[in-house]
């Protein structure tokens, strides 16, 4: 007789409340953009490598499924087992010190058959993943409590927690905690292994080209709240990295492209990481940047009087004369301009890089 699973990534795709914190720059994950795609490789692994195994779904790609219906359709279906995938939280703000760590919960009966499941399912996350153990626990969780079957809950780390959201937003430790699960479920239950294994289903692959370079002078911001962003160029769950708020954005928007039947932007954030979004205009605005630097930046100036003072710093006074320079003499790079006094002076390098302050009055001096 088949192994039957009941399987399902907590929450929903817009679960309020359910996140990570935003980072520095206004992005953030829903918990359920790691929950979710994770339980999609748990029901992979296990169909794919494993014999005799069936697997019923109490979760969905985007609703919130109620707590009640996941039971009821375990119970219904007479699975053999419960495992329910979780991201932790404590305080939904950035912890100081973070809350760290990865805890697998069985009702608090004890259920013997469902402690067994999370000892293993605790030793192979931590195995595989080297976070902190916080242990097997036990709480009264309705999918704990209303399953009549071994039902075991798994937080795979903390949103709360810089590092640890960091990986639960990677496609990579989304598959080791997958892999950590299918573990502990095949060894409680000693499933066979299949002689020839299926191959696991490729990853959706979308014709990608580029539709437009010239978006350089642009920025992105969106224009609704909870907007998806992606690792790759692609509409997957298992691609999204996460997600920002109405008014958030990205500053640097490097080309446009189509994207399966889409089309995204290539964009980038202030710390030059590149991310994929979505152009659709109901979804994301392009803002024109303004001019981001003067125009005399890493210009040279020369003198064009027949002798003028310069400065060691930026100042008017004697004390501050660093030297002269003659007619068509000067200052191979501005670096900026400065109010000094009633005036205003270039911040300006010579060529060993050596600083000096020199009048930006062009009655004295001319930038080329
Ligand atoms: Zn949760």
């Amino acid at each position: 007789m088949a192994f039957k699973l009941a399987l399902g990534g907590g929450h929903g795709a817009n679960t309020p409340g359910k996140r990570t914190p935003k980072f520095d720059d206004g992005t953030y994950m829903n918990e359920h953009d790691f929950n979710y795609p994770t339980a999609c490789y748990v029901e992979e692994n296990l169909v794919n490598e494993y014999e005799d195994v069936e697997i019923v779904r109490v979760d969905d790609e985007v609703r919130d499924v109620p707590l009640i219906e996941r039971t009821n359709k375990a119970n219904a279906e007479g699975a053999d087992a419960y495992v329910s995938i979780h991201a932790n939280a404590m305080n939904f703000t950035w912890g100081e010190p973070a809350p760290r760590g990865i805890e697998t919960y069985a009702y608090v009966s004890e259920p013997p058959e469902a402690m067994e499941l999370a000892e293993k399912a605790q030793d192979e996350m931590i195995d595989a993943t080297g976070l902190f153990n916080r242990g097997v626990k036990t709480a009264n969780f309705h999918v704990l409590r209303e399953t009549h079957m071994s039902a075991i809950l798994v937080e795979c780390g903390f949103m709360d927690n810089k590092e640890e959201a960091r990986l639960l937003m990677s496609d990579e430790y989304r598959r080791t905690c997958a892999r950590a699960i299918t573990n502990a479920i095949a060894a409680q239950y000693g499933l066979k292994k299949r002689s020839n294994p299926k191959p696991a289903a490729p990853k959706p692959t979308y014709e990608t080209y580029v539709i437009d370079e010239n978006i350089g002078n642009y920025r992105l911001e969106s224009k609704v709240a909870d907007l998806r962003f992606y690792v790759e160029p692609s509409w997957a769950d298992a691609d999204v990295f996460g997600r920002i708020d109405e008014g958030v954005g990205f500053p640097t928007i490097v080309r446009k492209l189509q994207v399966g039947d889409g089309e995204q932007y290539e964009v980038q954030n202030s710390d030059g990481a590149t991310f994929y979004i979505t152009a659709a205009d109901v979804f994301v605005q392009l803002i024109e940047k303004e001019e981001d630097e003067p125009w005399f930046i890493g210009k040279r100036v020369e003198c064009k009087v027949g002798k003028l003072r310069f400065y060691s710093r930026p100042s008017w006074d004697d004390s501050a004369l660093a030297g002269h320079v003659t007619e068509g003499i000067g200052f191979p790079n501005i670096l900026d301009k400065l109010t000094v006094g009633a005036g205003e002076q270039y911040e300006v390098a010579n060529s060993d890089g050596d600083v000096f302050y020199i009048t930006a009055s062009d009655e004295y001096v001319r930038v080329e």
